[in-house]
């Protein structure tokens, strides 16, 4: 994309916790956004980001360690953009207060995103969503607004899914998620739970992977998403991965497709075109393996610097039709990275208010 555009200042609201820290690092160095104000709780805030964080991966960017942490108050922040990695207790009041105060917000949280005026957006896959913002100012009287990305283990899900949906039309769908402990933010799961372990429960998880995926995969018609046709039944489980939610669909279609003709759809997919070559857009949105063995969190989960969601095992299944293994990185493609995406789709679109 050969758009000029001068740096945007960006605020991240939960900056502290593991979402924001990804927001942080993968945003040193962007060519459009500049990390200008980070915000938190009131334990965080007045301290500088170097005192109140635990910083969990690589080096914390110089340039950030000095800012002052602030409240989450539009009138504390005064970026145009804001990233929300903010706890759901508290994301519904803040992320509103800043739609309201004039401020596009990207938020990670579940809050809003079941909102019938709120986009839920993977921009490869349903980016024409980001249309409901008109809809949204125009009913909440908002000069701002708020675009939501999905659960991170939906993301993955939505993201394999969506070209088969397109060609063969999901009816039923069955997922069973093996989630790394990062999901569970920071400090997150007590070791003793998880080492040599798996917990069979995600507080909320699987009720946001039966709703969801509709939600995306449907389609926009006056102002409002139509969702998509089929059942979702989850189980969602926690095991002692760092990075990189597996997720493992049975799925049957209205149009049983042969393996070879799902496999070809999956191979080409490149997803929406305006996506391609904005600065966080991977190469490959989906990469298809052909071995037995793969896709591995550990080998796997930073294809396409984290925003690859990588797809295989697919295979005939005895009781839908197909059956397949997606999976993705979390924090980045599942959250940090995925609203960052979203933000340069809507300035390269216009859409953001801001230049
Ligand atoms: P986390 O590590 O627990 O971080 C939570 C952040 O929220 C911290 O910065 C914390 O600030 C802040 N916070 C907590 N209570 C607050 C309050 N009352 N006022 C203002 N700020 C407050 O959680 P996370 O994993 O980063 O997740 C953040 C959000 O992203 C959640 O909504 C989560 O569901 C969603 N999400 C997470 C993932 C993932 O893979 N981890 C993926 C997709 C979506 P302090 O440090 O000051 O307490």
């Amino acid at each position: 994309m050969t758009t000029e555009i001068h740096p945007i200042r960006v605020a991240i609201l939960g900056a502290t916790g593991a979402v924001g820290q990804t927001f942080i690092r993968l945003l040193a160095g962007h060519p459009w956004f500049q990390v200008a104000e980070v915000a938190a709780s009131d334990r965080s805030a007045g301290k500088r980001y170097a005192d109140a964080t635990r910083w969990i991966e690589g080096e914390m960017p110089a340039d950030v360690a000095g800012l002052t942490v602030t409240a989450c108050d539009p009138g504390a922040v005064s970026s145009p953009i804001v990233f929300s990695a903010l706890d759901s207790s508290v994301a519904g009041e803040v992320e509103g207060a800043f739609a309201a105060a004039g401020r596009l917000v990207l938020s990670n949280a579940k809050n809003y995103r079941m909102e019938p005026d709120v986009p839920l957006v993977i921009p490869e896959v349903n980016a024409e969503h980001l249309a409901l913002l008109d809809t949204q100012r125009v009913r909440r009287g908002w000069s701002g607004g708020i675009v939501t990305n999905a659960n991170c283990a939906a993301t993955m899900a939505a993201m394999a899914l969506a070209p088969l949906h397109a060609a063969f039309g999901a009816r039923r769908v069955f997922v069973a998620t093996m989630q790394a402990v990062s999901g569970a933010g920071y400090p997150g799961v007590p070791s003793l739970d998880i080492l040599g372990n798996v917990i069979p429960y995600i507080g909320d998880e699987e009720p946001k992977l039966e709703r969801e995926m509709q939600k995306m995969l449907g389609h926009v018609e006056l102002g409002a998403v139509v969702n998509a046709p089929f059942v979702v039944s989850a189980h969602a489980n926690r095991v002692a991965v760092e990075n990189g939610h597996t997720v493992c669909l049975s799925v049957e279609f209205e149009h049983a497709p042969s393996v070879e003709a799902a496999r070809k759809v999956l191979r080409v997919w490149r997803g929406a075109s305006a996506v391609r070559g904005l600065p966080s857009a991977p190469p490959e949105p989906l990469h298809f393996f052909e071995n037995d063995d793969r896709p591995q969190p550990r080998r796997d989960a930073l294809r396409g610097r984290g925003m690859t969601v990588s797809v295989g095992r697919l295979r005939a299944d005895p009781l839908f039709h197909l059956k397949f293994v997606a999976m993705g990185h979390n924090t980045i493609r599942g959250a940090a990275g995925g609203s960052i995406l979203n933000a340069e789709l809507l300035v390269a679109t216009g859409r953001a208010g801001v230049t």
